[in-house]
Order: C-alpha cells, then structure tokens, then sequence
C-alpha cells in the first residue's frame, strides 16, 4: 500500500487495547486510541508513541453513546481509518437472579452497542478507500458461557453473530473478524479468585493464561494487507482452553 495505514483502538487506554496501541504504533501504522475515563492512561501512550515518531491521537468518547461516537468520528486527525478495532469493554460478575436490568442496558450497551456504534461511524470511509479491515474483541465465554457473566456471555455472543453477519455484506472491501480470547491478564480479571484461575489454567493446553501481546500478535496478523482471504472468522485465542 502507497499511503501510511491507520487504526483506531476503542479502549485504547489500558490493557489489551494498550498493548495493541504500542504494536500498532511500532508496526508503522498511525494509531488513534479511544479512551472513556483513563485519560491519564491514554496520554502516556500519546507520549510514548510521540517520543519515537509514530503519529498518535487519543480520542475521548464513551462507545455506547451514539453522539459521543459520532463526535469521535469527527475529531480523528490522522486518517483515512483503514483499520477498526472494536476492543472496548466492561465485565460485570454477578448471579442472573441479582443482575438487574441497568446491568444488562450497561453491559450491551459497551460491549455490542459499542460495537455497532463505532462500525457505523468508521465502515463508510472504508467501503470508500475500497479497503478496511474491521477487528472485534470477542471473548470465550460467548462460546461457553461464564456462570456468574451471563450478560457479558450474551453481548460477546452477540459480537460474534454481528462479526459473521457483516462479514457477508461487506467482504468485498472490508474484512470483518473477531478474535475470541481466553482469560488474559488484565485488570479486567484483578477480582477472578485464584482458585478459579487455577482451573482455567488446569484446562489450557498450554499452561498459562494468556497474555495483552497474545491478543495483539493476532489484531496484527488480522490487519495485515495479505490476510484479505480471512473474513468472518473467529479466531481464538486462548491457548486451546
Ligand atoms: P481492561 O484492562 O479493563 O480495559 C478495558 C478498556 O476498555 C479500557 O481501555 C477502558 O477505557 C475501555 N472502556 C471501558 N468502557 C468504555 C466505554 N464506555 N467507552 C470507551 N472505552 C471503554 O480490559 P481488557 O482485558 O483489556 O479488555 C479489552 C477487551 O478484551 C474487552 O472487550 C474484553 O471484554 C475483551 N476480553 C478480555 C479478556 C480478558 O481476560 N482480559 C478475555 C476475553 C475478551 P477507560 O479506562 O478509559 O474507560
């Protein structure tokens, strides 16, 4: 490609979003981080990124409000986007009979809604460039179901359904493909109990939870120009759990 490529990072700010940013960065692309509260978090990889010349933007915006999203859309300095990754997200642990339905609006509303939100604002600009590349962080328990994450179980499910389904209308131009992780050390998983992540690690092939690099290694083979015939996959990353 002539021109340098551009991703744009939802929840770029910390953890795998943040380790994404850096590979990116380091990758060549121009990277455009999207953060909802951890601004410090997310001008420290401005920063990091700046000092070694690789152009970086963080964008506020909370995904699962449509106008802040279109907002964000409007303030990207570096472009085109060529490359979207859905990454944003929220757990939330609790028993099915105490979650009440703020939860359930809370949790789709980040982790699909986002996902659908950010896709509308940033597949037009694709589809025109003729190329894109769109990747969402989905997550094993959409396959499995989590006892105790039923709503996040049913709105990475729904990641997954969405990432098929566009990948039908789009894959002309636009790759769509979701990355279905494992349990990856994050502080998303700062309160799973050490027990519980004993078992999970008991029933991983490869010994060990996994890691921000994991995921990012895999964003990065997904954005590739040569991985134009991998559309509507999902690809786990989970150490075979
Ligand atoms: P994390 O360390 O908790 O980071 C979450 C990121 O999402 C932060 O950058 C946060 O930004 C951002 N975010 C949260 N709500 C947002 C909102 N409303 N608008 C914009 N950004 C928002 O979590 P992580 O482990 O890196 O998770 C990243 C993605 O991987 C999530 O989609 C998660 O479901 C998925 N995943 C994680 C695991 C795992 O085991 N860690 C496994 C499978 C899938 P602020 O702090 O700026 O709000």
């Amino acid at each position: 490609m002539d021109r340098k490529r551009t991703v744009l990072i939802t929840g770029g700010s910390r953890g795998i979003g943040r380790q994404m940013a850096l590979d990116f960065g380091k990758a060549g692309y121009n990277v455009i981080i999207n953060y909802n509260k951890s601004e410090k978090q997310a001008m420290d990889i401005v920063n990091e990124l700046s000092a070694n010349e690789i152009a970086c933007q963080a964008i506020k915006a909370d995904v699962s409000n449509a106008k802040e999203v279109a907002a964000m859309a409007e303030k990207v300095a570096y472009g085109p986007v060529d490359t979207l990754i859905n990454n944003a997200g929220i757990a939330h642990i609790n028993m099915f009979q105490f979650d009440k339905e703020s939860d359930f609006d809370k949790v789709m509303g980040v982790d699909l809604k986002g996902v659908w939100l950010t896709t509308k604002a940033f597949l037009p600009g694709m589809i025109n460039l003729g190329f894109g590349r769109i990747i969402n962080i989905s997550s094993f328990w959409a396959e499995r179901g989590s006892s105790t994450e039923t709503i996040y179980s049913a709105a990475k499910a729904g990641v997954n359904g969405l990432t098929k389904a566009l990948s039908r209308e789009v894959g002309e131009y636009v790759t769509v493909n979701a990355i279905v992780a494992g349990l990856i050390a994050t502080e998303m998983n700062d309160t799973v109990p050490p027990d519980a992540l004993i078992k999970i690690v008991d029933n991983t092939p490869v010994r060990r939870i996994g890691r921000p690099e994991d995921v990012s290694h895999a964003a990065l083979f997904l954005a590739d120009e040569k991985s134009s015939f991998i559309n509507g996959a999902l690809l786990h990353v989970d150490g075979g759990y």
